[in-house]
């Protein structure tokens, strides 16, 4: 259920900017989500529905790209793209090291909106 508040808080952006441009209808929204991020499409689509009822953003359908992980070597300062989905320890590609810190992944933010 942790899809929920952040689709209000992205819904919340998508109206401001909706109204700052006087639109009248949102068509789609482009989403830029951390691979890291453990949101789920299929329910953010649902809750965007849900809570764009009504409104001028309703029906509107999310395009959600991931954005990759990025991660900076506590060793040498080289920050590098982290492919999460092996199982093998994060490597530093130009110095070796195993410590380094999260520099994004987990973030998630309205890109664009396609509107009439
Ligand atoms: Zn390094």
């Amino acid at each position: 259920m942790h899809e929920l508040p952040v689709i209000n808080s992205i819904l919340k952006v998508v109206l401001k900017h909706a109204v700052d441009n006087n639109v009248n209808k949102v068509i789609a929204v482009h989403l830029q989500v951390g691979e890291l991020s453990d949101l789920e499409d299929k329910w953010m689509q649902q809750y965007f529905d849900h809570l764009a009822k009504g409104g001028i953003a309703e029906g509107a359908r999310l395009k959600i790209e991931r954005t990759p992980v990025v991660m900076k070597c506590s060793d040498c300062g080289d920050a590098y793209i982290a492919d999460i989905k092996q199982d093998k320890a994060l490597v530093c590609p130009e110095c070796g090291s195993k410590k380094n810190s999260l520099i994004s992944g987990r973030e998630y933010f309205v890109k664009n909106l396609e509107a009439i």
